[in-house]
């Protein structure tokens, strides 16, 4: 019962970092707003400020774990959105994978 993530790689590492840009890129882009929030975001803050982008999974990644590298999934949040949203959602913390599920 636990182990729906079986399959799936959990969002860490460079997969996840790679995701970041893209998300970071299409949102700088098309001047994106925060999914969570709608406040536009600056995009030239690093995803460790809670102001800075993270991506945010539309659907969550715990509810829809095969949905994790879906890019059409992904939406850009401020990292304190993304933090706040919960749900385990909290890719500001890449790099530091210990609150991952
Ligand atoms: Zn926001």
């Amino acid at each position: 019962m636990v182990d729906t993530g079986a399959h799936i790689p959990t969002w860490s590492g460079r997969r996840a970092q790679a995701a970041l840009r893209k998300v970071k890129a299409n949102g700088r882009r098309r001047n994106t707003p925060c999914f969570i929030c709608s406040q536009p975001i600056d995009y030239s803050l690093p995803s460790t400020d809670p102001d800075g982008c993270t991506v945010q999974h539309k659907k969550s990644r715990k509810q829809y774990p095969e949905l994790t590298w879906s890019p059409s999934n992904w939406a850009p949040a401020h990292g304190s959105c993304n933090y706040s949203a919960g749900l385990g959602d909290a890719s500001i913390a890449i790099g530091v994978t210990s609150q991952d599920w």
